[in-house]
């Protein structure tokens, strides 16, 4: 083991040239990246867009999982809508602050606490398209529930279990979780939100080497006030790799009735009233060595990992609360009658229907997709799970955002009060405080934009980074200078020639749109690469520059997601009706993503980012006081 990690911080110090960068700032850079797998780009389609390359082949025909796996599911998704919609009273949920403990125990009966767990551990053993399609409903109806199951079993520990758990754990554990056993994961603190390298909660091995003691405290830990397990991610003593001091998280599976844990307080948010979410305390906590997931010094990639699919989870709620969001949308629209008209048919309200139903066309596609191929295990769905994430937050606020401008004074009134003066009590301002808290856990949206603009440019550092390092010696900058101008000479001609990338044959409407895909991953690949040979290690530092080229591949990805779907729909229904409506909604998404595309282009070389970064700085460092006097 000692050999891989090696080998591997090796590889990551030839990487990304640190000498100029703080301690802090090199701290948390050295530590993801030696939690950080390698994106194989030929496994990953959105890795292969930001070098130039559409490969629809690898997600053509819309990828779906087997048949069987989705007939298996669909009972649960029925009984799950059924109990939705018969026994939960989100408005009651939102006003109490608490889930009724027969919601739980009936959540509980029909397997919803281990809705992935496989059949011999007691599981429902269903894929994650139909976890996707559950927390879709949830999503619809109730974000303290979806709250309460996803990060049970996105994030906590079940999901952990699964990727990396010995057969032990997954003994051990996973039937109670089936027996609806709730779980936790504990990774933030007072002073670690998005960079862990800070993480204070630590734990010691005991002298006879057979447990660990914890110590420390966690912070905003969802389910830690119900949970039976948690798991917690602690730095344990420091390793000394090629010389050098590295630090180390290990994840550890914690039992919460262990003595020395505390709740030391349940917290309470803007949403998510009934959320049981506390600051968990550590003292002595005695953990056995078995209790370590994956092993020593392995936690951040334990964490990492189970984000990377569990994050999902998020978007498929928003697709769900967007969903509904519509449907009031429709219904208010159609009868509210204001100036002479139905509301919907002044084109101020209808452009927004229409942009919102594109979005959930475009944000349901986007999870489905990127659910089906977590389902086929095949190729590395990372990329497009942050994009999932990234882009559905953001657009499921927008969604909530323009859903209370539509319903006007009454989407801002709590559903109670419409309900006291006799009218539908519709709770859109519950869904908006519900929401916001999508963009900012299980990776922020600025977060998410880093990550991804890490992964764009991994080809270009593995290829050239050596060249730009100044920390290495110049016989292997050189070697690195040799193979990069090899690499180059071929590849970067290539991004200016027409696309020669095979576009599948989907119903001939929608031809197009993958067209221009394939071009535009082209501009988009010799664009980053010019940004990388401008810029070379001071590109890390322009975050809303790579920001727009993250946001030029997310917008390809989504029309790519829509195509596909679409044509997938189309080809299913043996009706032969022709689909107007599905095609006009992909040529509009097209069209909205093509216009964002094109300023994100234009703004790479006309922005303010320069005099924006000034700005701040002068804001923070007290040049603007004057501005701020309150009187
Ligand atoms: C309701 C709720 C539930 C939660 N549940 C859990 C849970 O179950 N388990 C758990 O471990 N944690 C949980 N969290 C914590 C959550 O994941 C963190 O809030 C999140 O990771 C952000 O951390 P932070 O709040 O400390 O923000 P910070 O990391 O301090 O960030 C503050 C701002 O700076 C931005 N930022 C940070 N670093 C950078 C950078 N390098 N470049 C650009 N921008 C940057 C962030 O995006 C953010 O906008 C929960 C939080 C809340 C509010």
């Amino acid at each position: 083991m000692k050999v891989d990690i090696d080998k591997k911080n090796q590889e990551k110090e030839i990487l990304i040239d640190t000498s100029k960068m703080s301690k802090g700032q090199r701290d948390a850079l050295e530590l993801t990246e030696s939690a950080r797998d390698e994106v194989k780009e030929k496994d990953s389609f959105i890795g292969q867009l930001f070098m130039g390359k559409a490969d629809f082949e690898s997600i053509f025909p819309f990828p779906e999982p087997e048949p069987e796996k989705l007939a298996e599911g669909l009972p649960f998704l029925n009984k799950l809508k059924t109990f939705l919609e018969e026994h939960v009273d989100a408005d009651e949920i939102d006003r109490t602050g608490e889930i009724p403990e027969n919601v739980i125990k009936m959540l509980a009966e029909m397997g919803a606490f281990a809705i992935k767990v496989p059949k011999k551990y007691g599981g429902l053993g269903l894929c994650q398209t139909i976890y996707s399609r559950a927390a879709m409903l949830l999503g619809t109806h109730c974000g303290n529930l979806t709250a309460l199951l996803s990060a049970h079993q996105s994030i906590g520990v079940p999901q952990p279990l699964l990727l990396f758990g010995t057969e032990e754990q997954k003994a051990k554990y996973l039937p109670r979780f089936s027996r609806g056993d709730i779980s936790a994961f504990a990774l933030t603190e007072a002073g670690v939100g998005s960079d862990p390298s800070k993480m204070e909660t630590h734990a010691e091995p005991t002298e006879d080497g057979k447990h660990f003691l914890l110590n420390g405290e966690k912070l905003w830990c969802t389910n830690g006030t119900k949970a039976g397990v948690i798991i917690v991610m602690a730095s344990t003593p420091p390793k000394r790799i090629k010389g050098k001091e590295r630090k180390q998280v290990t994840a550890f599976i914690v039992e919460t009735n262990s003595p020395g844990l505390e709740v030391k307080q349940r917290c309470y948010f803007m949403g998510l009233k009934a959320l049981y979410n506390g600051v968990m305390s550590f003292k002595n906590v005695k953990i056995p060595i078995e209790n370590i997931v994956l092993g020593e010094g392995k936690g951040l990639k334990v964490a990492l990992s189970t984000l990377n699919t569990g994050r999902l989870t998020l978007p498929a709620a928003c697709t769900g609360m967007t969903r509904e969001c519509i449907r009031i949308n429709k219904k208010w629209s159609n009868e509210r009658r204001q100036w002479g008209n139905n509301i919907g048919k002044h084109a101020a309200i209808a452009e927004k229907i229409s942009k919102m139903t594109a979005q959930l066309f475009a944000m349901e596609s986007m999870v489905l997709l990127t659910s089906a191929l977590v389902d086929r295990k095949e190729g590395d769905i990372r990329l497009e799970a942050a994009m999932c994430k990234m882009w559905g937050t953001e657009k499921a606020w927008n969604v909530v955002d323009e859903t209370m401008q539509i319903r006007g004074g009454r989407g801002y009134e709590t559903a109670d009060s419409q309900k006291s003066r006799g009218e539908d009590p519709i709770p859109v301002e519950r869904f908006m405080r519900d929401c916001r808290i999508n963009t900012i856990f299980e990776g922020s949206s600025e977060i998410m934009r880093l990550f991804l603009a890490r992964e764009a440019l991994d080809p270009h550092l593995s290829i050239a980074g050596a060249a730009l390092n100044s920390k290495l010696p110049p016989a292997t900058r050189i070697q690195s200078v040799v193979k990069s101008a090899l690499f180059y000479s071929i590849w970067y001609p290539k991004m200016w020639m027409p696309s020669t990338d095979r576009i599948p044959e989907v119903h001939k409407r929608l031809y197009a749109p993958l067209k221009y895909v394939s071009k535009t991953s082209r501009k988009l690949a010799r664009t980053l690469f010019h940004a990388m040979v401008l810029n070379g290690p001071k590109l890390e530092k322009k975050q809303p520059l790579l920001a727009r080229y993250v946001e030029i591949g997310t917008e390809l990805f989504v029309i790519t997601a829509s195509v596909l779907r679409a044509d997938s729909l189309i080809k299913r229904d043996r009706e032969g009706s022709n689909h107007q409506e599905l095609i006009d909604l992909v040529y509009y998404i097209t069209k909205e993503s093509k216009i964002e595309i094109g300023k994100r282009f234009e703004a790479l070389n006309n922005n303010n980012d320069s005099e924006s970064y000034k700005i701040a700085q002068g804001v923070l460092n007290g040049e603007y006081d004057a501005l701020l006097k309150r009187i």
